[in-house]
């Protein structure tokens, strides 16, 4: 029988995760899966060879993308795209608009980091990422690696978080931009971890979620590593309450987040209707 389970949120090696898309997608079937969506940060680089394995080994699997939108500190909006066809044209200007977002910032961090003493070459991080898409988590990696901090945790606490020595912030999109881009690229924009809006209470993620039912928002992640059960249930209603899709899916990222199982998200697994009724909902907008 077919697993009752999916994982809709993770990353592989085409962004800051580090097993390849084919790899992520055999690791679903151990992690008895039927269904995955693949979300690498600002690319689908990764979605052509996972959807070729995922029918090879017999999984059902969905394009994702997830993009980071300007919001205030200390909170980030992450937005995720699902079913965005890979052969779009605004897809392609939105993630080349993403990138040189972040070959702007790249450098400077790096440069930050050799004035602190830091042995480390924009050279090696590009070798370390392996791809377009360089993030923190690839600067961390090397950092953990040459014995100037211990975990890829304490690389962003000590340097590459906000306060940290070395931290500078990308351009981004506003979430307006960033929602129109998803939906003309034919995805349908979801609001991956809410918690990480970190609102100041209820009133204020209530309004965060109306204005962007207002720009298009189709869904919000519901389950999610960083979810307890209360959580879950908060953004269970709503969903309801707005009318939105729940996702959920674990953010898996390989051993750049050693806590997190593909699969399994703080305990919790997700459903499979959840992926379900977003493959429909992605064929209604389609049609
Ligand atoms: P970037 O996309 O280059 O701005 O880097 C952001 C990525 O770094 C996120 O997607 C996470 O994978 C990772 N990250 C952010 N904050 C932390 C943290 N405090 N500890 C570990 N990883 C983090
Ligand atoms: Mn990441
Ligand atoms: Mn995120
Ligand atoms: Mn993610």
């Amino acid at each position: 029988m077919a697993s009752k389970f999916v994982d809709l949120h993770c990353h592989s090696t085409a962004s800051d995760g580090t097993f390849k898309p084919a790899e992520v997608v055999r690791l679903a079937v151990e992690n008895d899966l039927s269904a995955l969506a693949l979300t690498d940060h600002d690319t689908i680089a990764g979605v052509a060879e996972a959807a070729e394995e995922a029918g090879r080994v017999g999984l059902d699997f969905l394009p994702g993308i997830e993009i980071s939108a300007e919001y205030p500190q200390p909170g980030t909006m992450h937005l995720l795209g699902y079913g965005i066809d890979p052969q779009s044209p605004t897809l392609r200007d939105l993630t080349k608009t993403l990138l040189a977002g972040r070959d702007n910032r790249n450098p400077k961090i790096i440069a930050k980091l050799q004035q602190l003493g830091v042995s480390i070459t924009m050279k090696e991080v590009e070798a370390e990422a392996g791809g377009k898409v360089i993030g923190r988590p690839h600067i961390a990696a090397i950092l953990m690696r040459k014995g100037y901090v211990q975990s890829i945790k304490q690389a962003f606490e000590k340097y590459l978080a906000p306060g940290g020595a070395a931290y500078f912030d990308k351009e981004r999109l506003d979430p307006a931009q960033a929602i129109s881009l998803i939906r003309e690229s034919g995805g349908l924009p979801v609001l991956a971890h809410p918690i990480q809006l970190r609102y100041q209470n209820d009133g204020q993620l209530e309004r965060e979620v109306k204005d962007l039912v207002d720009l298009g928002l189709a869904g919000i992640e519901v389950i999610h590593s960083d979810h307890g059960a209360q959580l879950v249930e908060k953004y269970t209603a709503i969903a309801k309450r707005y009318g939105l899709l729940k996702t959920g899916g674990s953010d898996f990222h390989g051993t750049n987040k050693t806590r997190i199982s593909l699969g399994i998200a703080n305990g919790t697994r997700v459903p499979r209707e959840w992926f379900d009724e977003l493959v429909d909902r992605c064929a209604a907008k389609k049609s």
